[in-house]
């Protein structure tokens, strides 16, 4: 039997407003092997987001359904919604051999943590708290009382930073992409990763 490698499992977290949808995207764009888990979520569609390419956009009725059903790998309530990954994308990938990128919020990285613990857990940081609040308050998506709100829960996620693998700084979108691709790669030539298909290879038994 041919030895087939797994895909990575690659979490990539942060404060809300640290830029993980612009790197992201920005991931995409570049054509990486990467795969996109997308979401469900109880918040209504932004202008311009579409269903089942941003986001699954779900009743509080239907996203409770999916919870019964334990169709989530991890969910979350952030500021009032409800976020959540689907499981079966996830595992169908990795099955494949293929690496999945997750973009979620840190409640439900630490959730994924415990039940994968063999994941790549990647936390986006700001350059810095003002730069943060700059950065949600210029994408015009938000009202005043939630951009406090989400600068609380900002500077509370930053300590959870101690749960992660790398810390990437999203100083420079291109650059953010370059450290993880960096990382991705280097996670993919780890020996604990490669020793057994060496080991068919060469029909060395482990001693
Ligand atoms: P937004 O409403 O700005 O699209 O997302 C708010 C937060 O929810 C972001 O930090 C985003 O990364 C996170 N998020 C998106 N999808 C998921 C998910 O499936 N699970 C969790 N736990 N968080 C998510």
């Amino acid at each position: 039997m041919s030895f087939k490698e797994k895909g990575i499992l690659v979490v990539l977290s942060g404060p809300s407003g640290v830029g993980k949808g612009t790197v992201c995207r920005a991931l995409r764009k570049r054509g990486t092997s990467l795969r996109y888990s997308i979401s469900a979520t109880t918040r209504r569609p932004r202008e311009g987001e579409i269903n089942g390419v941003h986001y699954f956009f779900k009743t509080r009725e239907e996203f409770r359904e999916m919870v019964r059903q334990e169709a989530f790998l991890e969910w979350a309530e952030y500021v009032g919604n409800c976020y959540g990954t689907p499981i079966d994308y996830v595992r169908q990938t990795l099955d494949k051999g293929e690496d999945v990128i997750l973009e979620i919020e840190v409640q439900g990285a630490l959730q994924v943590k415990k039940r994968f613990p063999e994941g790549l857990f990647i936390f986006l940081a700001p350059p810095s708290l003002q730069e943060l609040k700059k950065r949600i308050t210029e994408r015009g998506t938000e009202t005043a009382p939630l951009i406090e709100n989400r600068m609380t829960v900002a500077k509370s996620e930053i300590e959870l930073m101690k749960h992660y693998d790398y810390v990437v700084e999203n100083d420079e979108v291109e650059l953010a992409c370059d450290r993880i691709e960096a990382i991705v790669l280097a996670e993919h030539c780890k020996v604990e990763r490669l020793i057994e298909k060496y080991r068919k290879f060469s029909g060395v038994e482990e001693k």
